[in-house]
């Protein structure tokens, strides 16, 4: 930890700021948040603008359908309290069986889809800057994934509701960064583990000790 760690929730054991049923550390982002702050999120998540309606769709959702809707269901439930029509799918190319069967239920519940492939703009890998050795199979074609387009492309269809679907990680991060309408993940890749990135938190004293390999890890670049 770095000598000038500063001290915020993830250090928190308290976590009073959910029910009030214990007490605030000395550090607390709760306690010092300037009330004038706290007045703006109030008027922002109780007004009628899309931030108000989608902070009460999903607070509403969390709790009429706590542990009884799967995420792909959820995500449906909240197109249509949000008012979406228009459902973007952005889509990793590994996973455009899932995002067509994703289409089609949402298509299903009553909203218009439009799917872009990761691989869109067909820009090689090479043209980038990419050397050809660390393409995933050298020698061949290979095209980068386009974030940007997909976006780009989506925002141009006026999607209400974009869904990540298996989009790489920073991939991901620039398709967020670039999309107009608000983006939702339904799935975050991991390809060590079936998509179930937090896998590796659970088995961390386990099967996946060594993401505390501190020789490991600094190797890592
Ligand atoms: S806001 Fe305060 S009480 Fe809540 S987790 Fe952060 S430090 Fe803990």
């Amino acid at each position: 930890m770095a000598e000038d760690h500063e001290l915020s929730c993830g250090d928190c054991r308290q976590l009073n700021c959910y029910r009030h049923d214990k007490s605030y550390p000395k550090f607390c982002l709760t306690e010092a948040l300037d009330p004038s702050l706290r007045a703006e999120m109030l008027e922002t998540y109780r007004g009628d603008e899309l931030d108000g309606r989608m902070a009460r769709a999903a607070a509403e959702i969390e709790g009429t359908y706590y542990g009884k809707l799967t995420r792909v269901e959820e995500t449906l439930v909240f197109a249509r309290r949000i008012g979406a029509k228009k459902i973007g799918i952005a889509t990793c190319i590994g996973m455009i069986e899932e995002s067509r069967t994703f289409a089609r239920f949402l298509q299903m519940g009553g909203m218009d889809t439009y799917v872009v492939l990761c691989k869109v703009g067909s820009i090689d890998k090479l043209e980038i800057g990419i050397p050809d050795e660390i393409k995933v199979k050298p020698g061949l074609d290979e095209s980068c994934c386009n974030p940007i387009l997909q976006a780009l492309l989506l925002n141009e269809r006026k999607t209400d509701l974009n869904v990540a679907v298996g989009l790489c990680v920073g991939h991901d991060s620039l398709f967020i960064r670039h999309s107009e309408a608000p983006v939702t993940v339904l799935v975050a890749k991991d390809r060590v583990l079936a998509h179930n990135p937090v896998a590796a938190l659970y088995t961390s004293h386990s099967y996946c000790r060594r993401i505390f390999d501190k020789e490991r890890v600094d190797g890592l670049v």
